[in-house]
């Protein structure tokens, strides 16, 4: 007898509509599917729209259109992280009530300059896994009446993570469980290897991170299914788990599709996008084949 739905894996394909999906897309949302039917679980589609400066209402209805001529089926109703916001207002409310948040004022081109600097004196500056420099110490050591001054000073800022902080909160190492293409088995998850990430901006209330990690949790999603360039991001939805008291699903980090050039694809690369190849008069067994499966 099959299960009952409630007790069902549950998979998820999350899509960015801030572009037009390409290959790689095609082969995670595929790869989901056929994990799913597998297992006898469920599949759900959400949209990650909470840029809402470069997702559009015509992406999302290319990303539908895309996702079902390739074959990819998926439950009803989607959700869309766009409607969802007061879910991740309170999950950092959350983190703020544990003292583990505070506002950052420094733009973009103050912390360029600080890491351009530190750099012509010789000095490392730490990076994060995908490169980018970790974020200066400034803001984190402001005084409470220092902060208050900037805040009413309608300074724009995000607000962080402090990591130091959150890591004395953990009582045991940090781990997950993966199934994917590259390493397997318990991973230890580092996620002082990203300093204090951005949980919300001023343009955007919710971090990417956040709210994965809050969605996945609401919609009782059991099997992580992912592209490898999201396997370090795990250290810190490892650490925001645990910290919110949230369930902890596997993790599968899938093969990633590269362009000519060894990289990973982007959407701005037309000629690997699903759209293009169905004008160009594929069909999705000619796309399924050129993916592999
Ligand atoms: N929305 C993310 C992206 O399009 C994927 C998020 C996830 O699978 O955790 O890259």
């Amino acid at each position: 007898m099959p299960a009952p739905a409630h007790q069902k894996p549950v998979f998820r394909f999350a899509p960015s509509p801030n572009g037009l999906l390409h290959l790689g897309h095609a082969l995670s949302a595929l790869i989901n599917q056929q994990m799913a039917e597998v297992a006898d679980g469920r599949l759900l589609l959400r949209i990650e729209d909470i840029d809402l400066t470069r997702c559009t209402p015509e992406f999302e209805a290319a990303v539908y259109r895309d996702l079902e001529w390739i074959g990819f089926r998926w439950e009803q109703p989607v959700r869309r992280q766009s409607e969802q916001l007061d879910l991740y207002r309170s999950a950092l409310g959350r983190l703020d009530d544990m003292g583990l948040i505070y506002p950052a004022f420094l733009t973009r081109g103050e912390v360029k300059e600080r890491v351009a600097l530190a750099e012509r004196e010789g000095r490392i500056w730490p990076r994060d896994p995908d490169g980018a420099p970790l974020y200066p110490a400034d803001d984190r050591s402001r005084t409470h009446q220092e902060r208050q001054d900037l805040l009413e000073r309608g300074l724009k800022h995000a607000l962080r993570l402090d990591m130091q902080k959150a890591l004395t909160l953990l009582d045991a190492g940090l781990t997950w469980h993966e199934t994917g293409d590259g390493e397997r088995g318990t991973i230890h998850a580092d996620p002082a290897a990203w300093g204090d990430v951005i949980l919300s901006r001023s343009d955007a209330p919710s971090s990417y991170h956040l709210s994965v990690v809050v969605d996945d949790a609401a919609q009782g999603v059991t099997h992580v299914v992912r592209g490898m360039d999201l396997f370090h991001a795990t250290f810190v939805h490892r650490l925001l788990q645990v910290l919110l008291g949230l369930p902890q699903p596997v993790y599968h980090h899938h093969r990633l599709i590269t362009g000519p050039d060894g990289r990973k694809l982007s959407k701005s690369e037309g000629a690997t996008g699903i759209a293009a190849l169905r004008e160009a008069g594929h069909s999705p067994q000619d796309l399924r084949h050129l993916l592999g499966l």
